[in-house]
């Protein structure tokens, strides 16, 4: 029987849940990290931050695709665009600050550049101009990766190729627990990219660092649930990885997917906007369909360039060490219509989240 979005909507349970949260979080300053924008949308449009006790804070880190995509990446796209080469990606990433400019800037000065909703889109764009390279510039996290190495088992167009900047969650948090004035004290995990690589994938990062992680889903209800496990967790000195959001993801994840992602690309290092390089934190496309690989098609080299411009707190607030409003640009120099750092630009960027729904608590 299919569940009504308004069970996980009831304000009694809400109430309870934050009483249970009340009652098992530390007396001490707590920082949970969750890595998903749609956690951040969730916790700050319903005002669940409201509902903790004061010494438990909740932070969103690197859990915005588009904003810890590094300008080296960012460059080579718009480096493609403007040697003629018809450019596809998500809407997000257009205006995305690059060393010299934008995907948006790139296509205001002649280059084509276009919005898909789907690697497959992009294939159709191939499909549909033969007499042109298309690049489709993939970013995102295990979620959408599956799709990208769909779309290269399927035999596309020999104009059509991949520039991979996918990224991997698990090495993420890892690097995390490694940066001093982070000290998390729990992962909320991302139910998106669970489905896919399943709780169990986070077992080794418990295990090294004895830190809980619990998966929770995106309803009000399933966060609340999914934070009390982790202060239960902590009150127990207990260090699990926990599912909270059974209904979704299964212990092994999805195999399917899995192999997908096996078949088409192998872990690589990485450079991730705010943070830096983390080892096996990318995906590199296998030599088998090196033929689709922008990188070796095009002989493309990233250089790193400038990754967060002056005044911007981005790349405090990607490793959970601040807070949108910590930076004095917040909301004057830097709103969602005219942004200055990436985590204003991404929909799913912390500072965008809190422009858009701070201080609308809705339950
Ligand atoms: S408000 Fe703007 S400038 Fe400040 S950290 Fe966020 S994106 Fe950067």
């Amino acid at each position: 029987m299919a569940t009504s979005p308004f069970e996980f909507r009831d304000p009694e349970r809400a109430k309870q849940l934050a009483q249970a949260i009340r009652r098992w979080a530390p007396p001490h300053p707590t920082k949970i990290v969750h890595v998903c924008g749609t956690h951040e949308i969730t916790i700050t449009r319903h005002g669940l931050r409201s509902l903790l006790p004061p010494q438990l804070s909740v932070l969103e880190g690197p859990g915005c695709p588009v904003c810890v995509t590094s300008t080296a990446e960012l460059d080579l796209a718009v480096q493609l665009a403007l040697e003629g080469v018809v450019v596809c990606t998500f809407g997000d990433m257009l205006r995305v600050p690059g060393s010299r400019l934008s995907l948006a800037e790139a296509r205001a000065q002649g280059a084509d550049v276009r919005t898909v909703l789907s690697p497959a889109a992009a294939v159709e764009v191939a499909r549909e101009n033969p007499g042109k390279e298309v690049v489709f510039f993939a970013v995102g996290f295990e979620t959408t990766a599956p799709g990208t190495a769909a779309v290269l088992l399927s035999s596309p167009p020999d104009n059509f190729s991949v520039l991979a900047a996918h990224k991997l969650i698990p090495p993420a948090l890892e690097a995390l627990l490694g940066l001093p004035g982070v000290e998390v004290a729990g992962f909320l995990a991302p139910g998106h990219v669970s489905t896919i690589i399943g709780v169990e994938a986070y077992a080794p990062l418990v295990e090294r660092f004895s830190v809980p992680v619990v998966v929770g889903g995106f309803e009000p209800l399933d966060v609340l649930y999914a934070l009390a496990l982790i202060v239960r967790q902590l009150s127990q000195g207990r260090a699990e990885a926990e599912n909270a959001y059974p209904r979704a993801v299964l212990p092994q994840g999805n195999r399917k997917a899995q192999q997908l992602l096996e078949k088409v690309f192998y872990p690589a290092g990485a450079h991730w906007r705010g943070i830096g390089p983390i080892p096996n934190s990318g995906l590199a496309i296998r030599e088998e369909f090196s033929a689709w690989d922008a990188s070796v098609k095009f002989d493309l080299e990233g250089a790193p360039g400038e990754e967060i411009p002056p005044g911007c707190r981005c790349a405090d607030i990607l490793v959970a060490r601040a807070v949108p409003t910590d930076c004095s640009l917040f909301g004057k120099a830097c709103t969602p219509t005219s942004p200055v750092g990436p985590c204003m630009v991404g929909s799913e960027g912390a500072c965008h989240v809190w422009y858009r729904y701070g201080g609308k608590p809705e339950l």
